[in-house]
């Protein structure tokens, strides 16, 4: 079998077999790792080993999509958090489904994925948790006030919904033991925050997921999409035109880059491929400075993301220097968190 042949076989037979098992439980690490040496294995010489100067591409490339350079084979753990986070979503989705009321526990990846993804309008209030779900003008109690959700037992705060929370303001009731001024503070505002709320009775509340793919791909599925990218007004929309084809995107690079004196590495007009551009940045830097600019274009490319969905979906208007902001934002909670090579640019 020749290898194109291989990559099919890996991605729609060892791959979709997983598929069922995967939605059952959390594989564990050993075991995506295990099963990712098969693949591997597979791709590149048609048999269970493989060994490293066998393989062509590393594998984390090779799992990338195809417009973004890979041979699309799905990224095995990204798979495995993506077809857990279906069960809390269609909890929240479709209510009254009969395994809606099942215990199901799923890994804190996928209630991190969950929690990025989805934003809730309020209704009665009966299927949305009061501290954790994204309630409150786009946000959750849980981010608004994290000094005063701190004070509120785990168990207490998975219970409360918005409906019962509010209900003459038990959720003050869930906030336990001494309280620093902070968190009084806070306390305060949110008071305040909710004094204008009330819940809809007999309307359910609405979950939206917020995290969805481009137009291109939205096309080639038959779903709404915009039919020309909403950055720049002219091209038609797809992953390469907005990361690096896109006016926008080109502007934001130079910028961002000549914060950190890299200016010279900014894209120009005749390049068409976000990952051409990219490996070659990297190599025109020393080793040292590899990383940094490595973070560095990962965290440009999701602010444009992020710019873009919220044009799309919150209907903010395209501007340069919001997203700026939102890098410069970005860059000190990824530093914080220990991404290196970023402090040039949040402190630019
Ligand atoms: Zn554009």
């Amino acid at each position: 079998m020749t290898r194109a042949g291989r990559v099919v076989q890996v991605q729609f037979v060892l791959t979709a077999m997983l598929i069922y098992l995967a939605m059952a439980i959390d594989l564990p690490p050993w075991a995506i790792k295990a099963i990712d040496k098969i693949r591997r294995g597979f791709v590149w010489r048609g048999r269970k080993e493989a060994k490293g100067g066998h393989c062509l591409i590393a594998w984390p490339k090779v799992c990338r999509a195809k417009e973004l350079g890979g041979l699309g084979i799905s990224d095995l753990k990204s798979l495995c958090i993506a077809l857990r986070v279906r069960w809390p979503w269609l909890k929240k989705s479709e209510p009254n489904k009969p395994w809606a009321s099942l215990p199901l526990q799923v890994s804190k990846d996928a209630e991190c994925l969950l929690s990025l993804a989805i934003i809730t309008e309020i209704g009665d209030g009966a299927n949305t948790l009061f501290w954790k779900d994204k309630w409150l003008a786009g946000k959750s109690i849980q981010d608004l006030a994290p000094n005063l959700y701190v004070l509120v037992p785990k168990g207490r705060a998975r219970k409360h919904t918005v409906k019962t929370a509010l209900d003459e303001t038990k959720w003050t009731e869930d906030i336990q033991g001494e309280i620093p001024v902070q968190a009084l503070m806070e306390y305060l505002e949110l008071w305040d925050m909710l004094e204008d709320i009330s819940v809809q009775e007999g309307i359910p509340d609405r979950h939206i997921w917020r995290l969805s793919a481009s137009a291109d791909r939205l096309a080639r599925r038959g779903l709404p999409h915009p039919d020309h990218c909403l950055l720049c007004d002219q091209e038609e929309e797809n992953i390469q035109h907005l990361l690096i084809g896109c006016v926008f995107a080109r502007q934001f690079w130079y910028d961002i880059l000549h914060s950190i004196g890299l200016a010279a590495l900014a894209p120009q007009s005749d390049v068409s491929s976000f990952d051409d551009w990219w490996d070659k940045a990297v190599l025109t830097v020393s080793e040292d400075a590899r990383k940094g600019l490595n973070s560095l274009i990962i965290l440009g490319a999701w602010t444009i993301w992020k710019h873009r969905n919220d044009c799309v979906f919150n209907g903010a208007t395209p501007r340069l220097s919001t997203a700026l902001n939102l890098a410069r934002e970005e860059a000190l909670l990824w530093s914080l968190a220990g991404a290196r090579g970023l402090s040039p640019i949040h402190s630019s």
